[in-house]
């Protein structure tokens, strides 16, 4: 239940294929690493719904690549 389906996205902005990146979540004081769809240009991180929409306000996303 914790597998972020890969679909191809686009970014909006930039009109790019997103790209998978590892980001780092920091949820009430877990941490957990998910591969989300990134923008390889303007580096803006998708969310999936379902985290967007129900623990966005308590978690911390850093991307976890460099
Ligand atoms: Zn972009």
């Amino acid at each position: 239940m914790n597998e972020v389906p890969e679909r191809k996205l686009k970014c909006m902005k930039c009109n790019e294929y997103l790209v998978p990146a590892k980001t780092l979540l920091r949820y009430l004081g877990h941490q957990m690493t998910y591969e989300f769809p990134r923008c390889p240009v303007c580096g803006q991180v998708f969310v999936p719904e379902e985290i967007a929409r129900g623990k966005m306000r308590e978690v911390e996303i850093t991307l976890e690549d460099k």
